[in-house]
């Protein structure tokens, strides 16, 4: 790398702004929102997360009281809405049976443990737990996905296509700072979805016009 991480964190912010994640109220919505954005968009996951408003299941408890048949309809928009449901209802029950819901009580352990406990649950891979310890938990962890791992292949920055090893490369090369790893996170995703897509905008795309990058030759 010809220029440390945080210069294209710092050309990301000038050119995009805030990008103000996660756009949820509170943080079983976040849990939720994690859980129920795989596979799909952030549209159909709004309105799964509106139905589930109007019925007052954004809770630990009510959702884990809940229906497995009405939390699937609810869902339905964001598709593999059977195996959402039943991964909401586990992770629901989990924290109702290891903190009675107390999701302030559940964040205060530790990093590594809440990883693990995560981790564990299903439907919750490491993007999904590292983005809810993040954004819910508040814990200094930085989120991989496809955007960050192709945005970091193309800066020719990919050492080793290992989620743990690209999220310690993050971690190792910015400041410890929790702000900027939930911007930085949400600015790759725009620079992913937006320029640095499977047919790169090279041409329009900022990071280009910082010399940050040679482009997709
Ligand atoms: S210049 Fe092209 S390859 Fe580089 S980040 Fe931008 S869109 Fe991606």
């Amino acid at each position: 790398m010809e220029y440390p991480l945080i210069t294209l964190y710092e050309s990301l912010y000038k050119s995009f702004g805030p990008q103000h994640w996660w756009p949820a109220r509170t943080k079983f919505e976040i849990i939720a929102g994690a859980i129920l954005t795989q596979q799909t968009t952030w549209k159909n996951v709004e309105k799964a997360i509106e139905n589930l408003r109007k019925e007052h299941l954004l809770s630990v408890k009510n959702l884990g009281e809940a229906p497995l048949r009405k939390i699937e309809k609810l869902v339905r928009p964001v598709g593999y809405y059977r195996q959402k449901s039943k991964h909401l209802k586990g992770v629901s029950a989990y924290l109702l049976k290891h903190c009675r819901g107390d999701l302030n009580k559940f964040f205060r352990k530790e990093t590594k443990t809440l990883r693990k406990e995560l981790l564990m649950l299903r439907g919750i891979g490491k993007e999904t737990a590292d983005s809810i310890l993040l954004y819910a938990g508040e814990k200094r962890v930085f989120v991989i996905d496809a955007y960050t791992r192709r945005v970091l292949q193309r800066l020719n920055l990919l050492v080793e296509n290992d989620y743990d090893k690209i999220r310690r490369f993050f971690e190792k090369n910015l400041p410890k700072n929790i702000k900027i790893y939930r911007e930085f996170h949400a600015l790759l995703v725009k620079l992913g979805k937006e320029f640095c897509k499977r047919k790169p905008l090279c041409q329009s795309c900022p990071v280009l016009k910082e010399g940050l990058c040679p482009g997709k030759l």
